[in-house]
This record gives structure tokens, sequence and C-alpha cells, in this order.
């Protein structure tokens, strides 16, 4: 049996494709209300801020941690920061809206602490070689900054029994179809 929340959080390893398939819904399913993070990392070409992410200085992240507004944050790859601003989600959830937070596993692990009646879906990639292939082909990181995304995505694999659900990222449409029925939400007729 499915929960029937008002939240939802999607995790997975490192290039599964979280990313895709958020954007998918993003762009295809206005019923959903995706949760914005905060970061720390700079903008990649065509993000924007307050709708991709809300890009921080490392001093305006440490402030908003400081006075308690995140549901969940945590530094991603050893890197930046990522984090889900609580009152941004608590407004969406009294509206009654289906929230999806797309974050990562360490993320996903305070949100159960947090919300343990919240829904947990485990992105899974269809097999490893193609992780890493998608990895490698997506070109924007360093081989040192693959290398250490690689390290972390092992790590993440071993998770999947932590979560209600597995959707497997098989194709970018049919994952965010099977996610959105997760969610209560009917999907988009083809
Ligand atoms: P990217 O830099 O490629 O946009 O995202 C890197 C990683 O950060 C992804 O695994 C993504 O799921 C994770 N992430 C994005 N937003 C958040 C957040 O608010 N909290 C946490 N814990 N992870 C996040």
């Amino acid at each position: 049996m499915s929960k029937k929340p008002g939240l939802t959080v999607l995790a997975g390893p490192t290039a599964v494709g979280k990313g895709t398939v958020s954007t998918y819904i993003r762009d295809n399913y206005p019923q959903v209300w995706l949760s914005v993070s905060a970061t720390t990392r700079a903008p990649r070409p065509g993000e924007q801020d307050g709708v991709h992410y809300f890009f921080k200085s490392k001093e305006e992240f440490a402030e908003l941690v400081e006075s308690g507004e995140f549901l969940e944050w945590a530094v991603v790859h050893g890197q930046n920061t990522y984090g889900t601003l609580k009152s941004t989600v608590d407004r969406a959830i009294a509206e009654g809206r289906s929230v999806l937070l797309e974050i990562d596993l360490q993320g996903a692990r305070q949100v159960k602490k947090a919300v343990p009646d919240a829904q947990f879906v485990f992105l899974a990639p269809p097999s490893w070689e193609e992780m890493v292939r998608r990895l490698v082909g997506r070109g924007t990181e360093t081989p040192e900054e693959q290398q250490r995304r690689l390290e972390t995505a092992k790590l993440e694999l071993a998770a999947e029994p932590e979560f209600d659900h597995t959707v497997i990222n098989d194709d970018v449409r049919r994952a965010a179809d099977e996610l959105v029925s997760l969610m209560g939400l009917a999907p988009n007729p083809r």
C-alpha cells in the first residue's frame, strides 16, 4: 500500500538522473510543488535564482543554519552545501499541495527523522554501468569530482532498503509518471 502523504522525498545515487526527473516534473506536472533548495554551489549556465535553487554565499547559508531555517541540510560530495527551507515546505503542505523534495541521501535521512510519515522514494539506475556512463557523459565535472561522486554513489546504492519504494530511471517520462502516481496524483495521458 502506498502512503498518501503531502510530502514525498526523492533520493538516489549521484547521476541517477534525479535532476532530470525533477526537471521533467517541473515542466509537466504543475500539480506537484517541487521544493527549491538553497545551495552554496555556483549557478550552472541557464540556472535561475529562485527557480532551480536559491543561490547563497557560505555566510548567508551559515546564517540560515544558525537560525534553524532548514528542514534538512547537508554537504554533498564533500563540496557544496544544500538545504531545504522549512518555511516554504510547511506553507505548501498547509495549502494542501503535493510536495516533492529532490535531495541527497543524508538529507532524506534527516527528513525521515523529522517527518517519519513522509513518503520516501529511491530513484535507482537501470545498472551501475549506465550510471557511470551518465555521470561521465554529463561532462560538467572534473575527473576528480567524477571519482568523488562515484564513491558517494556506491554508498548511496546500498541505502535502497531504507526507502518505501524504488523507481527505476530507465526512461525519464516513465519514471516521472510512476513517481507522480506514488504521490497519489494522476499521471498525464500519453
Ligand atoms: P547539483 O549540484 O547537481 O544540482 O546537485 C547535487 C546533489 O545535491 C544532488 O544529489 C541533489 O539531490 C542534492 N541536493 C539538491 N538540493 C538538496 C537539498 O536541499 N538538500 C540535500 N540534502 N541535497 C540536495
